[in-house]
């Protein structure tokens, strides 16, 4: 085939996610294995999304409401600003992707940390931007860095709290500091896909009505606390102008029928969401004393993942936990060769991961 295919189209690396439990149970014929790799909840799904969806199935052969009404009413409520102000996703990643294509035209420059989650980069190349990557100041964000990146060309600045994979957060003081020395044409996304995790009293939380005076772009996602990942729902907060712009680059119906439902009942099941953040304060405080106990070296997260240093390659490491029945992160593609990136799982799964890791490091 002679394709003119853009070149800044062939250099991405595509997106590679958390292996599936279908997949490792295919090729390894494994029964029972577990999947610690992609941040999800191991409670499963509310409840109360499980009911919404069962009644929503009837309606299938409908298109969904375009407008997202309920949901977007629902996700106003809850965050105390109006409806003007959300606009839905197939997944936060669907937000990602708008945001890059509503403010973004190629030569245009977007600022990201290095390491962060990788769409940011990716969605931003294959707009034709040119991305600056700002190494991280250790595991955290160095926002006075990013700051010093900016150009008139600078259209978006990625700030992910807490920072996937690292798990740090920044502060509300760090976070004005570095507004402050912002100019205006630059949009600001605040990526807070983990944030009911943190529990830092300093941790930066956006979305609030004042925020919305000001070029700001709160993210949020149903996939983690909420447990709904398989349907594909997020949202972002901003001003209303800005939300109109997205409206323009959205697809007509670009959340399903039964994700809306879902994502709207969940919202109201805050039992579910608090089991979900219990487990993962209670399943990391375990995990850390294991890895204590192993003399392992970990990192310290407010998320409900964790890095674990491995001291050797990764990917290897990855491969033999495979065997195990037990799916990690290796963080070679997050320039971390020798960590790995686990999530907590239910209490019996982050007992199995600590025997298989023992198992594996010991071979
Ligand atoms: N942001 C971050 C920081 C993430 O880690 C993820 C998922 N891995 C997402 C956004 C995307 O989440 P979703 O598209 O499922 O809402």
């Amino acid at each position: 085939m002679k394709l003119m295919i853009p070149d800044h189209i062939r250099a991405i690396s595509p997106y590679v996610p958390g292996k599936p439990l279908e997949e490792l149970e295919r090729e390894y014929g494994i029964r029972n294995s577990i999947k610690l790799a992609s941040n999800e909840n191991p409670l499963g799904p509310s409840p109360r999304a499980l009911e919404a969806i069962g009644k929503g199935l009837s309606s299938l052969h409908r298109y969904p409401d375009g407008a997202g009404h309920d949901l977007i009413q629902k996700i106003a409520r809850v965050n105390d600003v109006a409806p003007e102000n959300v606009v839905i996703g197939n997944g936060s990643d669907d937000i990602i992707a708008m945001l890059v294509q509503a403010f973004v035209r190629p030569g245009n420059r977007v600022i990201v940390p290095l390491p962060s989650f990788l769409m940011y980069d990716i969605a931003a190349t294959a707009a034709g931007a040119v991305v600056d990557r700002v190494p991280l100041d250790g595991l955290g964000l160095d926002l006075t860095a990013m700051a010093e990146r900016v150009t008139a060309d600078t259209r978006l600045i990625f700030v992910c709290n807490p920072n996937n994979p690292t798990g740090t957060v920044v502060t509300r003081a760090a976070f004005e500091n570095f507004m402050a020395r912002l100019p205006d044409h630059v949009v600001v996304v605040v990526d807070e896909a983990y944030i009911e995790f943190a529990k830092n009293p300093d941790c930066l939380k956006t979305g609030s009505p004042a925020d919305l005076t000001r070029p700001l772009v709160t993210l949020r996602t149903f996939s983690k606390a909420y447990g709904l990942a398989g349907l594909r729902v997020g949202y972002g907060i901003m001003p209303a102008e800005l939300a109109g712009l997205l409206h323009r680059v959205r697809l007509p119906f670009n959340v399903n029928a039964l994700a809306q439902a879902a994502a709207a009942a969940a919202l109201d099941d805050r039992d579910f969401l608090e089991r979900s953040v219990r487990l993962v304060h209670d399943g990391l405080e375990s995990l850390y004393t294991a890895m204590d106990c192993m003399e392992q070296v970990y990192f310290k997260s407010e998320s409900n993942f964790f890095l674990i240093d491995v001291n050797q390659p990764a990917d290897e490491v990855f491969e033999k936990m495979l065997r195990q029945g037990v799916i990690v992160r290796s963080m070679r593609a997050y320039g971390y060769p020798n960590y790995i990136r686990i999530n907590v799982g239910l209490e019996e799964e982050n007992r199995r991961f600590v025997r298989a890791l023992e198992t594996v490091l010991q071979s």
